[in-house]
């Protein structure tokens, strides 16, 4: 096992808050999972599945979805013991066995992505395509391999973040109008295979951002959901413990999630909208509160977290209050950035006209009352961006 640089040095240099926002006891305590994997005092969840092991080979060509999947729930459940005692325990690693098994739950897991990639129900879009027969979805994105637009320690993302090893998957199955990523996850044509990654490589990348000063692996993009097999998989090469972070809209089926909850030290949610209509308008996706209500409900049980909420014009009412007011209540350990960022980009900048609501940056007086609804519903600070209710 190869333990990570000294990720915390590096970050002194680059943003001096990423190292005080660590002397807030609240901020620790909702991060308490993430800094203790940062920090290397314990191993990353993905490393615990890779220990769990299992009689059944993963490579079986006879075994289907169902028998994978009754295989992983039990699984799980010495996989949740373990975790639990990981947790618990003042000397975390001594938990874990030392020797990999043969196999073992991580394959399961890899075991199972893929085959939800063909016909693939990742997210709840649910196209049906065959991605293994390069039949492209709504997402775009062609094949299994990763495709990565770039990667790079990140210095923007919140304090206890920086510096972050992104790595920027291309495609989405979002259709936001207003998208600040558009390069990346509105591709004009299909994109996979050609110049993509395998598993073995993505593992590489990690290693190298990890090695370099990262506090965490951050898969991003467009959206992650779409290259969830390869991520998976990438997981079983790599030998360097480092937290796993999910930076995503979060719209992923059940079984995607079902995968994915065990292997997520710091998941990443960005909450866009309060009710369907808006995301349907805006983004082009069905049933989002109750998908992303149900995902985002079941992550945090599973890991820490930072929700981000970026604020629309014209959308407090309709989109930021509900927002916030259902997460204190079905999330209250989750970290909350409340982001002031939103500028008109991609179609809201080259079709004012159409999107007159969203074509313009947010008010101050948009942004005092988003504070005003967080500080009314038991969330202080800010901390830099960071709100939480006190524990
Ligand atoms: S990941 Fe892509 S192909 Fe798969 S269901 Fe979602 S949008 Fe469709």
């Amino acid at each position: 096992m190869i333990l990570g640089g000294d990720p915390v040095r590096y970050a002194e240099l680059i943003r001096p808050d990423s190292v005080r926002v660590w002397r807030d006891r609240g901020v620790r305590e909702r991060l308490s999972w993430y800094y203790r994997v940062m920090r290397n005092s314990a191993p990353a969840k993905f490393i615990i599945a890779k220990r769990i092991p299992t009689d059944i080979d993963p490579t079986d060509k006879e075994l289907g979805l169902g028998e994978l999947l009754r295989v992983h729930s039990r699984l799980k459940e010495e996989f949740n013991r373990v975790w639990r005692d990981v947790r618990e325990s003042p000397k975390p690693w001594k938990e874990i066995p030392s020797a990999k098994p043969k196999h073992a739950f991580l394959d399961i897991k890899a075991a199972i992505a893929y085959r939800l990639a063909s016909p693939c129900q990742l997210c709840e879009r649910k196209c049906g395509v065959k991605r293994d027969s390069g039949e492209v979805g709504a997402c775009r994105v062609r094949g299994l391999k990763a495709c990565v637009d770039t990667y790079f320690h990140h210095v923007g993302e919140e304090a206890p973040l920086v510096p972050s090893g992104t790595i920027f998957y291309t495609g989405c199955n979002f259709r936001c109008v207003y998208c600040q990523n558009w390069s990346i996850s509105q591709p004009a044509t299909p994109v996979g295979e050609e110049g993509c990654l395998d598993a073995k490589e993505l593992a590489t990348i990690q290693e190298w951002l990890r090695v370099s000063g990262a506090r965490n692996v951050n898969h991003v993009g467009g959206d992650p959901t779409p290259n969830l097999p390869v991520i998976v998989d990438s997981l079983r090469y790599l030998e360097m413990n480092v937290p796993q972070l999910w930076n995503s809209n979060m719209y992923l089926s059940e079984l995607s999630m079902e995968v994915l909850e065990d292997l997520i030290d710091i998941w990443l949610p960005d909450i866009k909208y309060g009710n369907d209509e808006c995301a349907v308008k805006y983004s082009g996706v069905p049933n989002y509160v109750e998908v992303i209500k149900r995902n985002v409900a079941r992550a945090v049980k599973h890991g820490d977290m930072i929700v981000r909420h970026l604020v629309l014009p014209n959308h407090v009412r309709c989109c930021t209050e509900p927002v916030i007011k259902w997460l204190a209540k079905a999330a209250p350990s989750a970290v909350l950035n409340i982001m002031d960022q939103y500028h008109p980009d991609y179609l809201v900048r080259s079709h004012p006209e159409k999107w007159g609501e969203l074509a313009r940056h947010v008010s101050g007086d948009e942004m005092s009352e988003a504070f005003r609804i967080a500080r009314e519903c038991g969330y202080g600070g800010p901390v830099g961006d960071l709100w939480y209710i006190p524990p």
